[in-house]
């Protein structure tokens, strides 16, 4: 029985590295396999997390949770450390991410491709799978040197649309919807946004800073409530840090189709030295001013804030209150409630759709209600499965999304070693 896999990227690799089985073939378009996984965490691949309470705030739907219970992060980490990637956990504001030991992600891609090769699995690198016809019960592959190949089973391991020059560039969805499947349309997720202050549009941030904060978004209408504290990260007229890719997963959709969006950020919980304390009320932060405005009675109010929170935001925080005083000594209580404001209630709108180049994963994919989730087989077309990010499955920043391409390969491959 022959059996192709459409792309070599974490899901492809993880798959052929566990089915020891000669009739398999990668057909990977680049000249080598992972070329996204070997970019995954900056070059260190956090590849999942200890993290899986309250998966419906981690994944995008059942079907995903459902999949991750089948081979869950426990399983990924043995997986792992048997073919020789030792796992450390970094713990960041009380998330535990799992990287390799080595810091390396090009160890979880040696390590891997170790085993596909042990397997036995032939790799065509260089072949861009065009097209894909289903005729009496085979897949007859079109590729684009115009090579024809033909299988009794096949994988669709073709990535999303992100990062297209790492080879995935949504080619698989067509495929799959010549196939017969339906596809949800695919957005950007997990990416930076480009935001204005919504209190005064023509106000511009200074240059680039890095601040800890508490990122809102709620939308009573999509039943949508979002709260995270983290780093941000303001660049020119662009937002991110781990927080505003995760909100970003929640309100491309609506970008896309014309929605601005309102978001709020709360300076106050990064003034605070443990960032469980979070729920520091508006009345601390104003009798924090309070108290420094009697310190600082010689100071220019351009300097006030000095010290405070980053140069750049204290100048917007500044602007936005519209002080008309020179000296501290001026402030009045009015004013330092007006700043109080601006600090704990930083309103920003986003409306620009974000595109794929700065996406980490694409929201979207392949119709999950289409694909048999204890195997991942189409209920389409026989013999023909899903793994990765293809499918309609998205989770958060924290090694979410490669467990889930682990997972769905592993699923798969549990299938062929029946
Ligand atoms: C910069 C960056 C950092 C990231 N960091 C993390 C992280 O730290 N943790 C985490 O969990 N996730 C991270 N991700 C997301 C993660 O990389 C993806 O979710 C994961 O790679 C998806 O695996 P996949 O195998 O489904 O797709 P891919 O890894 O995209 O692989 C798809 C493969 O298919 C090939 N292909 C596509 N179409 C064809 C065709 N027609 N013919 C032949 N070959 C084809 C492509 O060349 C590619 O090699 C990151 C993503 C990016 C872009």
């Amino acid at each position: 029985m022959r059996i192709g896999i459409i792309g070599g990227g974490a899901s492809g690799m993880m798959l052929a590295a566990q089915v020891n089985n000669k009739d398999i073939t990668i057909i990977e378009r680049n000249n080598k396999l992972g070329k996204k996984l070997l970019l995954t965490g900056n070059g260190k691949c956090n590849f999942t997390n200890l993290n899986f309470n309250d998966l419906n705030n981690k994944y995008n739907n059942d079907f995903a949770i459902n999949i991750y219970h089948q081979f869950d992060n426990i399983s990924f980490i043995d997986f792992f450390n048997n073919i020789g990637v030792v796992s450390k956990v970094e713990t960041h504001k009380g998330i535990n991410y799992i990287y390799p030991n080595s810091n390396k992600a090009s160890s979880v891609y040696y390590c891997l491709l170790d085993r596909i090769n042990n397997n036995g699995v032939d790799v065509i690198y260089n072949s861009l799978v065009k097209n894909v016809k289903y005729i009496d019960e085979k897949f007859c592959i079109a590729l684009d040197d115009d090579r024809n190949l033909v299988f009794d089973k096949l994988v669709l391991a073709t990535g999303g649309k992100s990062y297209g020059n790492t080879g995935s560039d949504g080619i698989g969805y067509s495929i799959a919807k010549k196939l017969g499947h339906t596809i949800i349309t695919p957005t950007p997720g997990l990416t930076s946004l480009k935001y204005n202050f919504s209190d005064n549009v023509e106000l511009k941030l200074n240059g680039k800073c890095r601040v800890n904060a508490k990122v809102s978004y709620n939308s009573y209408k999509d039943n949508v409530f979002f709260e995270e504290y983290g780093e941000i990260q303001f660049n020119d007229n662009t937002i991110s840090g781990i927080p505003i890719l995760n909100l970003s997963n929640k309100i491309t959709r609506k970008l896309i189709n014309s929605e601005a969006v309102h978001i709020t950020i709360d300076f106050s919980s990064s003034l605070l030295y443990n960032y469980e304390q979070q729920l520091i009320s508006k009345e601390i932060v104003k009798s924090t001013l309070n108290s420094r405005r009697q310190n600082t009675l010689y100071r220019n109010v351009r300097d006030f804030l000095c010290g405070y929170l980053p140069d750049e935001i204290n100048e917007v925080v500044l602007k936005l209150s519209n002080l008309k005083k020179i000296r501290v000594s001026e402030l009045t209580d009015d004013d330092i409630d007006k700043l109080t404001n601006h600090i704990v209630k930083f309103n920003l709108t986003i409306s620009e759709p974000p595109n794929f180049d700065n996406a980490q994963i694409t929201l979207g994919g392949v119709n999950t209600e289409e694909i048999d989730v204890n195997t991942l087989e189409s209920k389409i077309i026989k013999g023909l499965y899903f793994s990765g990010e293809v499918i309609d499955i998205d989770g958060i920043c924290g090694g979410y999304n490669l467990q889930l391409a682990y997972s769905t390969a592993s699923i798969i491959a549990k299938v062929f070693k029946e």
